[in-house]
């Protein structure tokens, strides 16, 4: 399996990298006892026996961030799999090492400081134009607190060149170049974590105006096998309003992950008409590549995202699926004969997945100049049989603010999304509305507060209706049942596959809901002054 343990390894770290066997498999140590470690292994160990040897190297579980990150496709531990192929087909053997970036290739770099400036860690001094859609921003890294510029130089560079030269307070020398290596595992620092106020803009009705995500909010999609959470996930990265997507295929079939990787590229951003792929980075973990890079691709794709952010950009993180990472922690830890908690996850699955969804947020960027940058998580779960009150689901929502619930039998009456109304909330509507009723529209939170309670009514008659039937309704209650049906047929329902219908502007869903909203008012007052419902509906077939 993914877990070997080795002697001898007095003076390793929890988290080192090591190197298995002299086919030097890479692996990580995640427990230490006395000289003992336990070391969890990213590829596969068939044939490796006791007696092989273990070597140290001395760096923690890391990725590399730097030009040439857009457009990438990397497994759970940051190797490029178009180069694995190239060097071993399409099958990935063992103790391949690559580069996550290309060290060859020479980058425009354009300083934006001078020499002579004071700089401190988190500071930019130059600029790549990485793709079309993408500028690059070149940052000092944290570990510097103060330096001066000594020498700054426009030019074409690669990866591993200098394109500044820094004296540090201490009067020694620092080199610039323009990537830097970051330990996964561990948050990059921010000034400071801003309260979320603007909303991650997706162009899906009944998310935006009913369930609204904001840049930096955290949120999850749990829903049963084919109800929708993957449309959901790539309408997300299609559509939503973040400079930069992460999407990250954890655990999912090979064929489901083909499916996005040949997807994504063909994809065009819809607001530039370029290739989606100039802003997006995928992560793919099939479930039959090694359980443990899948416990990591997690966290490379969020180390990512966070080093997007802290230029200054908005980031959107997906990962599909978490219940498929979780799976993978119970596994190394059934391997290490720990205690099992809930269902045999181990009894750190909440803390793993608080630490996960508390990386998103909206920042004030760690720098001297107020630079802002956000990082919204966006996780699926997928319980086994659907069944919400599963560990890896209810860990979930406690730390993520969004719950959009997909429900079997939406799905099933081809309602989509298929996201259910009654059950589905969001904790950040509060801090939104101050921005709707700027930006949108004076009443959008009564007409959506109209909209749900008319929505909630419907429900309620339902059952009334399977006593009486419809005919036993008062007008009153058949315009309810009426409207709700308008609401669920032409607002909450959106073809993902459709030209037009698969986006909608915000003031448009707007318009939209408050035509629905008005027709219903209208009508309830001609009701009161003795109108029927059906002279009424007939009016309007008009
Ligand atoms: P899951 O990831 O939950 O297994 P998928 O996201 O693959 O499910 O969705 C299953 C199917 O449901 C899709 O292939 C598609 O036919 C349909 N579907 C889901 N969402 C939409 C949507 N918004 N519009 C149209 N069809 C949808």
């Amino acid at each position: 399996g993914p877990l070997i343990v080795a002697n001898n390894m007095k003076g390793v770290k929890n988290y080192e990298v090591v190197k298995v066997s002299d086919q030097l498999l890479t692996g990580e140590v995640i427990e230490l006892k006395g000289d003992l470690a336990s070391i969890q292994v990213y590829e596969e160990t068939s044939g490796i026996s006791p007696g092989e040897p273990v070597y140290r190297t001395g760096s923690e579980l890391s990725v590399e961030l730097g030009p040439g990150l857009i457009g990438s496709i990397y497994d759970g531990i940051q190797r490029p799999l178009e180069d694995i192929s190239k060097k071993t087909g399409n099958f990935i053997k063992r103790g391949i090492e690559t580069s996550p970036l290309l060290r060859d290739k020479k980058w425009l770099f354009k300083p934006i400081l001078k020499k002579g400036n004071k700089v401190k860690g988190g500071d930019i001094i130059g600029e790549v134009q990485e793709t079309p859609l993408i500028v690059h921003k070149i940052m000092i890294p944290f570990k510097i607190s103060e330096a001066t510029i000594e020498e700054i130089n426009e030019g074409s560079f690669t990866i591993d060149e200098t394109v500044a030269e820094l004296k540090l307070a201490d009067d020694k020398a620092f080199n610039i170049k323009m990537s830097q290596i970051w330990p996964i595992r561990e948050p990059r620092p921010v000034n400071k974590k801003l309260i979320p106020s603007e909303p991650l803009i997706t162009g899906q009705r009944v998310i935006d105006t009913f369930f609204p995500i904001t840049k930096g909010g955290a949120g999850c999609v749990p829903g049963p096998f084919g109800s929708g959470k993957t449309v959901v996930q790539h309408q997300i990265s299609k559509w939503a309003d973040a400079d930069i997507i992460i999407f990250v295929g954890c655990g999912e079939r090979g064929n489901e992950i083909t499916d996005v990787l040949k997807e994504f590229p063909e994809l065009e951003d819809p607001k530039t008409k370029r290739p989606l792929m100039e802003r997006t980075i995928l992560i793919a973990n099939t479930s039959n590549m090694p359980v443990a890079a899948r416990e990591a691709s997690i966290y490379t794709g969020i180390t990512i995202a966070e080093y997007f952010r802290d230029m200054g950009y908005n980031v959107a993180l997906m990962a599909d699926s978490t219940s498929r990472w979780a799976e993978a922690l119970r596994e190394i830890s059934g391997r290490m004969e720990e205690m099992p908690g809930e269902e045999g996850y181990p009894a750190y699955l909440g803390s793993r997945t608080a630490s996960f969804y508390e990386r998103a947020g909206a920042v004030e960027c760690k720098s001297s100049e107020k630079r802002k940058g956000s990082l919204t998580v966006i996780g699926t779960v997928s319980p086994p049989g659907g069944d919400l009150s599963e560990p890896v689901t209810q860990n979930t929502l406690r730390v993520s603010k969004i719950f959009w619930c997909l429900d079997r039998k939406l799905a099933n009456a081809r309602h989509f999304p298929a996201i259910d109304w009654l059950s589905s909330y969001s904790l950040y509507l509060e801090n939104l509305l101050p921005y709707f009723k700027k930006n949108i529209g004076e009443d959008f939170a009564e007409i959506r507060e109209e909209a749900m309670k008319i929505l909630n009514q419907e429900t309620e008659l339902e059952e009334i209706i399977r006593l009486v039937g419809y005919e036993g309704l008062s007008d009153n209650d058949k315009l309810i049942m009426n409207t709700a049906k308008s609401i669920r047929e032409d607002f909450l329902q959106q073809n993902a596959f459709d030209k037009i219908d698969t986006y909608t502007s915000l003031p448009d869903q707007y318009k939209r809901l408050k035509s629905i909203v008005a027709f219903n008012r209208k009508a309830q007052s001609l009701i009161g002054k003795g109108q029927t419902i059906e002279q009424i509906l007939s009016l309007a077939e008009k």
